[in-house]
């Protein structure tokens, strides 16, 4: 059933659960995750690599090879549509028309023998019944928008003829093709240097403003999400552990994990200091510990935390941790 009928909620992703089967035990790289975005809201999805944050994106487009991926449990509703329940013509129809993805390299995502002005007009062709000419104009508006100089003379360029945030702008140009309501971008910084990245961060928020979309971000880089983020959701071994405001989570944070990926943050106060980095990885999905997954590298951790899983703890305002001893103590209550 959705969630919240006639609301201003866009995605709502409950209990989802995604497991992988192949040789040897169950990996649960997606093990009981919710979230929901609001519309025009910028959600991030924030956690290291192996968090479950990309399947979880997968799965609400419909993309994960089943198998060897198979949804063991849980639900996503898009605008009140079940994704589950529709058929595989309208889940097509659904993404890139009402959802758009942007991908962290633009060069696997973008054909190299296809001039730019091609493959963005393609984009146009696919969605709009518009004529050749129309299209042609679309694609220079939609690359002006994203900030590409002359785009005119553009058109005929290769992938290979741009610069790394260029190629991204493109992609985000295809995204913006069939304005849709969500875009959801996988680490599309991550490839560039910091002055790029800046630059493109801006351009989605400008976007967002423009167009009234909403925006899920993919990030391990907090410094990211705090440019960006409105509300912020923390995953670690594909649960989510920590979700609040984006001012919650930098200057309120109840969970150990956030508070260790902030400690991590280089900022201006921690200038010529050796940062703090959190020991040990992310536990493999197939071997995840018994009670709290973070409890091998959890400077907080007490025997009770071994055994079992933490459930939620309500800190008001839709800011919540799962991490009984901390709502316990006290611990983190002084504000960072
Ligand atoms: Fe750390 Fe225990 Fe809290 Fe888990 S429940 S985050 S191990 S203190």
């Amino acid at each position: 059933m959705n969630p919240e009928p006639h609301s201003d909620l866009l995605l709502s992703v409950k209990n989802l659960k995604v497991h992988f089967q192949g040789v040897g035990p169950v990996a649960k790289a997606v093990n009981g995750v919710d979230f929901k975005v609001r519309r025009r809201q910028t959600v991030c999805i924030v956690g290291e690599s192996g968090c479950g944050k990309t399947v979880t994106a997968l799965a609400i487009l419909g993309l994960l090879k089943q198998p060897p991926a198979v949804i063991a449990g849980g639900e996503i509703f898009f605008d009140g549509l079940s994704l589950f329940d529709l058929p595989a013509s309208q889940m097509r129809n659904l993404r890139g028309k009402r959802i758009a993805m942007v991908f962290q390299e633009p060069m696997t995502s973008l054909n190299p023998v296809f001039t730019i002005g091609d493959q963005v007009g393609e984009a146009v062709l696919v969605h709009e019944e518009v004529s050749d000419d129309q299209a042609r104009r679309r694609t220079i508006q939609l690359l002006y928008d994203v900030g590409i100089v002359e785009p005119e003379k553009r058109l005929n360029d290769y992938p290979h003829q741009l610069s790394g945030g260029q190629r991204q702008r493109v992609m985000i140009a295809m995204a913006l093709a069939c304005e849709p309501d969500l875009i959801i971008a996988d680490e599309p910084t991550t490839a560039l240097d910091v002055t790029v990245q800046a630059q493109i961060l801006r351009l989605l928020k400008r976007l967002k403003q423009d167009k009234e979309m909403a925006i899920q971000y993919i990030t391990h880089d907090l410094g990211v999400v705090a440019a960006i983020a409105d509300h912020v959701y923390v995953m670690y071994a594909g649960v989510v552990v920590e979700q609040g405001s984006a001012d919650a989570i930098f200057s309120k944070a109840r969970h150990p994990y956030t508070m260790a990926l902030l400690d991590s943050l280089p900022t201006k106060e921690k200038r010529g200091q050796r940062l703090y980095s959190i020991p040990g990885s992310v536990p493999h999905p197939a071997y995840r510990p018994l009670g709290c997954p973070f409890h091998p590298r959890c400077r907080y951790c007490e025997p009770s935390c071994e055994k079992a899983f933490p459930d939620f703890f309500d800190y008001g305002k839709g800011h919540e941790a799962r991490c009984p001893v901390l709502y316990k103590s006290g611990v983190g209550e002084k504000d960072r």
